[in-house]
């Protein structure tokens, strides 16, 4: 095995379908887990090796939507993970959801990334969507027959969300739509848009969320954004012309819109953060398996105390950062009055954090770490967005600040 690291073979062996899972077991952390979370955690590495790892190379040169390999997934409960189960969801907890995130990753952070947005978009319509709401769409989502997108940033509006522009007018039985949505996850490859948009005055109180199926005449898509990373998910604008949507697809009651969207963010923070807590478990796993075989000035690179040094802060790093996303879940999960400020803290750290684990690890393989045959540098360009969506790491210091500040 390390005769084959040491050489261009290396090449298969980046993305060989096991290299992923034969992790270290201060990495696989799965410490602190009860039996069942070992288990489904379990169950995603196996998935992440065996069905994601070896194609991630291949989605991401060839920009491939891996819509199978979803459903795949899905079959194992990871299309509605936090999704309650009388409409098909797996009713786990936000921790669950983390470790399967996390696992999730070290195969393709990409996908992941975008399963993770439609679980959260499923759970938007689970948690405030009314009975007939909740049976029309969350069974075909939570299968993954059906794909999901969240529609908050306009190209005037990003991290000012609440300054959106779409407008949504009131006609009988209709709200017709008209405006524009940028950077959509899914955009145009998707089937349900859980659209934020405006029904009333300006700020955040006029903001209404409604579900828009592709379908629904008036609905458009820009062209396919060329990205750094997340080459496995399309992005597109998404446009309202006329778009008549019904008032029983309105998620809460009209300007309840923009908690709806807050709430589903909350969760889409932790979410993202395991995302790249995967990425930075997997890249301090190759920096690792690297260093033992790659060698310079007559001995292997893992006997330079600098290297050595380095890769410690990086697995230390990687410890720390998972320990702040289970808190946050936690208390997610609980309800507790700190988590909005912990999802936001967990982002802000996590992403950061595990951006330079990865980097680093690519730093590691010198001009190796730069070829695209080597997983390194996909994970470094996967993970680079997660530090701008989802909200900016600088909107995340806001929200954090802001509730230190005001805090009674
Ligand atoms: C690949 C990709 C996928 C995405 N997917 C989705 C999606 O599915 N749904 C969706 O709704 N959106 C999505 N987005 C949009 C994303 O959430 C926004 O890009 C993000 O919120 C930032 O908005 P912006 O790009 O308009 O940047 P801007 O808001 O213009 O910000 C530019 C810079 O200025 C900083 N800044 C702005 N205001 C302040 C301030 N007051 N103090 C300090 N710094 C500030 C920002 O942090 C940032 O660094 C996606 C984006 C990308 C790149």
């Amino acid at each position: 095995m390390k005769e084959k690291l040491n050489g261009r073979r290396v090449v298969a062996y980046a993305f060989h379908p096991h290299v992923l899972y034969v992790l270290c077991s201060l990495l696989t952390a799965a410490h602190g887990l009860s039996d069942e979370q070992r288990e489904f955690q379990k169950v995603a590495f196996d998935f992440a090796a065996n069905e994601m790892a070896p194609h991630m190379a291949e989605w991401d040169e060839k920009e491939m939507f891996p819509i199978e390999t979803m459903r795949k997934a899905a079959q194992l409960g990871f299309g509605g993970i936090y999704v309650q189960p009388d409409v098909g969801g797996s009713g786990l907890s936000r921790l669950d959801t983390s470790v399967i995130f996390e696992a999730l990753s070290t195969g393709c952070v990409s996908t992941t990334a975008y399963i993770s947005i439609h679980n959260m978009c499923a759970w938007m319509i689970d948690t405030f969507g009314n009975t007939e709401q909740r049976e029309k769409f969350c069974p075909d989502l939570c299968s993954m027959e059906k794909f999901a997108s969240y529609c908050l940033t306009e190209p005037g509006s990003g991290s000012d969300a609440a300054s959106l522009l779409t407008t949504a007018q009131l006609k009988g039985d209709h709200y017709i739509l008209n405006g524009s949505k940028a950077f959509i996850s899914g955009g145009g490859d998707t089937d349900v848009y859980v659209v934020m948009c405006r029904t009333g005055g300006k700020g955040p109180k006029g903001i209404s969320c409604l579900v828009v199926e592709k379908e629904t005449p008036g609905l458009s898509f820009g062209k396919k954004e060329k990205k750094v990373g997340w080459n496995s998910q399309p992005t597109r604008a998404v446009i309202f012309e006329d778009c008549a949507v019904p008032v029983t697809n309105r998620l809460g009651e009209e300007g309840q819109g923009f908690g709806i969207a807050m709430k589903g963010l909350n969760g889409g923070r932790i979410n993202i953060a395991s995302c790249s807590l995967g990425a930075a478990h997997a890249c301090v796993q190759l920096a690792r398996d690297h260093l033992l075989v790659r060698k310079q000035f007559g001995e292997t690179l893992s006997n330079n105390q600098f290297l050595q040094f380095k890769l410690a802060e990086m697995a230390t790093k990687l410890v720390a950062s998972r320990l702040l996303v289970r808190e946050a879940a936690t208390a997610l999960q609980e309800s507790r009055s700190d988590a909005v400020s912990l999802c936001s803290m967990a982002k802000l750290f996590v992403t950061d954090e595990c951006f330079n684990i990865c980097n680093q690890a690519l730093q590691m393989h010198g001009g190796y770490g730069y070829l695209k045959d080597y997983a390194v540098q996909q994970f470094v360009r996967d993970i680079r967005v997660h530090q701008i969506l989802e909200g900016t790491n600088e909107v995340m210091r806001m929200i954090i600040s802001r509730n230190l500040l005001t805090e009674s």
